[in-house]
């Protein structure tokens, strides 16, 4: 994510990386018990339908409310869990996590609502993540069909091995696959070709230009365009005005995500959203009902 946040978020981490060794190894102990300590935290996301205006799914976001420091992005602590392989367990606990909460709002709303679960490469190399995922759906009772991993275009097949074969069990296993921050990695069109995902994320960075820079409105129009012709759906991240979304709907985007509908919630609170939304439209809402 060369462009938009992932520069951040590395400039953040090397700034981690040159304070003192002691500070680090108490931030990586921290995080080593944050799990236990019940520190860790997954926030929600809405993305909607374009043309209905619905809400069809949510994206987990994980944060780590740091009893000193406060709440802490991922973009801050990920890079560190994954040098350090505490991602393996983290990321299998935002993924019971959301799959349990995905669930109970599906039951209570009626809905057949997908979640999104972001995946790191560390995740991705590790044989077992398949039998792992499996196992996350079964003890949540959530259909496979509802589950959504979000793999980052910037992970390269070549580089991460057992990528490929995890990614076929995964759809074998009838999940979602999405591709992350398309736009931002080196091997787009390759990807597209390769790899068994139902829908693609246009990058932040592009969508933020719409209005502005000529070149990346090109780039989203031709992204929509070409995962269309490949029979791919599209989401639209970091949707903030009006004008995003205007663009996006005249050129067929199916579906946007970002703060101009909602910022990521804590999990209650994005229940109150639902019950709410559900009490404005609740016809609308039941249209869409199962069964
Ligand atoms: P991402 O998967 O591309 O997630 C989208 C990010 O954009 C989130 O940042 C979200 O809060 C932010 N965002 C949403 N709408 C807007 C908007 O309108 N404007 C702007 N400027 N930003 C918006 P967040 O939550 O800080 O997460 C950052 C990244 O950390 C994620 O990027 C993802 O790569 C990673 N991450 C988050 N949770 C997890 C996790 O559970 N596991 C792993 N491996 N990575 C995670
Ligand atoms: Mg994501
Ligand atoms: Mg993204
Ligand atoms: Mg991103």
């Amino acid at each position: 994510n060369a462009k938009g946040m992932g520069r951040n978020n590395y400039q953040v981490y090397q700034a981690v990386s040159e304070e003192s060794n002691q500070q680090r190894i108490a931030l990586e102990s921290n995080l080593r018990k944050a799990e236990d300590n019940g520190e860790l935290r997954v926030y929600y996301q809405p993305q909607i339908d374009v043309e209905s205006e619905d809400i069809v799914g949510m994206e987990a976001l994980v944060r780590w409310e740091h009893p000193e420091l406060g709440m802490i992005s991922p973009g801050f602590f990920i890079p560190l869990a994954e040098e350090t392989g505490l991602i393996v367990g983290i990321g299998e606990w935002v993924l019971r996590t959301a799959c349990a909460d995905a669930y109970a709002w599906q039951q209570r709303y009626g809905l057949r609502l997908r979640v999104g679960v972001n995946l790191s490469a560390v995740q991705l190399r590790q044989k077992s993540l398949p039998k792992m995922v499996a196992d996350a759906l079964s003890s949540s009772g959530l259909d496979p069909s509802s589950l959504e991993l979000e793999v980052t275009e910037s992970i390269s097949v070549k580089s991460v091995t057992n990528l490929m074969e995890n990614l076929d069990a995964l759809h074998e296993i009838g999940c979602q696959i999405a591709i992350d921050d398309f736009g931002t990695g080196h091997a787009s069109l390759d990807y597209l070709r390769r790899l068994p995902a139902r829908r693609i994320k246009i990058d932040q960075s592009f969508v933020r230009n719409i209005g502005v820079d000529p070149d990346d409105e090109a780039i989203v129009k031709a992204t929509i365009d070409m995962a269309h012709s490949l029979k791919r759906d599209v989401v639209a991240e970091g949707v903030e005005i009006e004008p995003h979304l205007r663009f996006l709907r005249e050129h067929h985007c199916d579906e946007v995500q970002g703060y101009l509908f909602c910022r990521p919630l804590p999990a209650q609170a994005f229940d109150r959203m639902m019950a709410e939304r559900q009490r404005l439209f609740g016809r609308r809402i039941e249209s869409d009902a199962i069964g």
